[in-house]
């Protein structure tokens, strides 16, 4: 009988073994994998605005590859950041990419976007290096600028608050919104991070920088008050008039 219930006992142990605890070619079901995507299509872009596209990394002059409905958005993105910014023209965007083939990001579906430094006609620069300029107030002004108005067309819009890798550029994508409207999210931790950098830099707000929702929203109020916003936060309008608030602050 032992010999008999030994085995079974190993037979039983077998499925932790087919886990990749020995074999290691073996997908380890215990974890999530992260989601390969495949874009849907792909097209070649070099310039956004009228500015040519240059790779931070290198200062570059080149072409990235997106899906052909997210560099319309990219574009409309970029006029409408034109007119309310009232910076003058794009006349250089650098970026560290678009579509890049890693599993587990929108950047596999050509519907994402790294920002590095915008250039306006007048040399503004709205640089994404929290690298490399850390707490310049001025610096930051226009980076949550930037920030909000990128937020008012892309629904996932990460900043240097998410993590390091996010300290040298913004990254923005439409994965979970996809191309439908959308208002403020009090259970998303971008929105209420986005609040929280418009309020403290844009306006000069004290707010915490934890994830205490009650006075990041008395500083969002006394915003959309001061801008004579009606229309609540949550709603598509509500947010846009916010954010457009933001990127026109001057
Ligand atoms: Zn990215």
């Amino acid at each position: 009988m032992h010999p008999r219930r030994a085995f079974l006992l190993g037979a039983a142990a077998l499925p932790l073994a087919a886990c990749g605890r020995i074999m290691p070619d073996v997908p380890d079901f215990d974890l999530p994998a992260p989601r390969c995507r495949t874009p849907e299509a792909l097209t070649s872009f070099s310039t956004l605005g009228g500015a040519p596209l240059r790779y931070e990394v290198t200062g570059t002059e080149q072409a990235f590859d997106a899906d052909p409905r997210f560099v319309e958005k990219l574009e409309a993105w970029a006029d409408d950041w034109v007119t309310v910014s009232g910076l003058g023209a794009l006349t250089a965007v650098s970026t560290y990419g678009a579509h890049v083939d890693k599993c587990g990001s929108w950047h596999a579906a050509g519907r994402a976007f790294d920002f590095g430094v915008l250039t306006h006609a007048d040399g503004t620069e709205v640089s994404c290096r929290f690298d490399t300029w850390g707490e310049d107030p001025t610096r930051l002004a226009l980076y949550w600028r930037l920030a909000a108005s990128l937020a008012k067309h892309f629904n996932y819009t990460l900043t240097y608050r998410f993590n390091e890798q996010h300290h040298n550029h913004i990254h923005i994508d439409n994965g979970a919104s996809g191309y439908e409207p959308f208002g403020f999210d009090a259970g998303s931790g971008t929105h209420v991070a986005l609040l929280q950098g418009i309020a403290r830099w844009v306006y000069g707000l004290e707010v915490p920088s934890d994830r205490g929702l009650g006075a990041t929203l008395d500083a969002a109020r006394e915003i959309q008050k001061a801008n004579g916003i009606t229309a609540r936060l949550a709603t598509t309008e509500g947010w846009g008039a916010f954010l457009d608030a933001a990127a026109a602050r001057r």
